[in-house]
């Protein structure tokens, strides 16, 4: 699997440094499991729809990324 760049949902930017990629939503796919939707961490506050869902989604893809070690 190869590293993929993040766009942040708030400005459209890519977000070059892994460390500042914070997931604020998980949105459904037509057809399949979805994507997660991604904003620089000082963005993130300004994305925020949904914000229990959306803590919990980022407290599991956080703890998952520390726990594969990089
Ligand atoms: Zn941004």
């Amino acid at each position: 699997m190869t590293a993929s760049l993040h766009i942040c949902r708030y400005c459209d930017s890519p977000i070059t440094d892994p460390d500042d990629a914070v997931a604020v939503a998980h949105e459904l796919g037509m057809s399949g499991p979805g994507w997660t939707v991604w904003a620089h961490s000082e963005h993130a506050d300004l994305v925020v729809p949904d914000a229990d869902a959306v803590r919990i989604l980022a407290r599991v893809l956080i703890t998952r990324a520390l726990a594969s070690g990089d």
